[in-house]
């Protein structure tokens, strides 16, 4: 399965989220068995936005199950309208202070709830060039990993999304994101043996495009990707599902 993740940030308004979604539904072009379309708009949408054709990811949930917490949304609220959960954003991470503590107490939370998390991780500009990232890394990937065992670690997708690449339009190269992408494998397999430690989807994000998408894909252990900018424009998108459904 290749799981294709269009992660909307705070863009968008009720009649454009209708619209994009409307015609995102109508496409018939992909094998819905081989490539899974994920939309994860403003939580605010989520009610609207249900249907049967695509998946819906909330970006973010609270730490906390319920209780007097001012504006947080729990895993349960979310959980009748999506079966995702993004955790870990670097724009979570950064803008919001989130730390992997943090990160490992909503993984919980979605794990209470049987909804899959699709856990971020990533390293800085600096440490990507100080030739640090593996070991920026593998800090976050242990912090995440520790928070699963052989009985949920089907709920876990883990997405690769170097900070220096989001946005920027500076996507990391097929040679660095595979580094990345196997020894996050070689570190699941590790864990949790290689029969299950390859089951777990690794999908990349970061300034993918339609012209990159292809080559990205193309790759054993990267199973997808999370798209930010390019999501937002119809046809971008659509071209970017028409690329992966070449490689499946
Ligand atoms: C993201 O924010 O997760 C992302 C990948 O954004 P972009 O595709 O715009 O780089």
């Amino acid at each position: 399965m290749v799981y294709i993740v269009a992660n909307w940030k705070m863009n968008k308004d009720s009649k454009q989220s209708k619209s994009l979604m409307n015609e995102i539904v109508c496409f018939d072009f992909y094998d819905s068995s081989k490539i899974n379309v994920i939309i994860s708009p403003p939580t605010i949408y989520l009610s609207q936005l249900k249907n049967r054709r695509s998946d819906l990811a909330a970006q973010n949930i609270s730490n906390y199950s319920n209780g007097p917490y001012t504006g947080e949304i729990s895993s349960k609220m979310v959980s009748e309208y999506v079966s995702y959960v993004i955790i870990g954003h670097s724009e979570r991470r950064q803008l919001f202070c989130e730390t992997d503590e943090i990160i490992s107490e909503k993984i919980n939370q979605c794990n209470n709830e049987n909804l899959k998390s699709i856990v971020c991780f990533g390293e800085s500009l600096e440490s990507r060039n100080k030739s640090h990232h593996l070991d920026f890394i593998r800090k976050q990937l242990d912090n995440i990993i520790n928070s699963y065992d052989k009985s949920s670690i089907n709920n876990l997708i883990l997405a690769y999304e170097p900070v220096w690449a989001i946005g920027s339009g500076n996507s990391a190269t097929v040679q660095e994101i595979c580094e990345v992408h196997d020894y996050t494998r070689s570190i699941l397999n590790d864990n949790f043996g290689k029969t299950i430690g390859t089951t777990v989807p690794i999908i990349y994000g970061g300034s993918c495009t339609k012209d990159n998408a292809k080559p990205i894909l193309a790759n054993l252990n990267v199973n997808g990707l999370l798209i930010g900018g390019a999501s937002l424009d119809l046809m971008h998108f659509k071209s970017i599902i028409k690329e992966a459904n070449e490689v499946t």
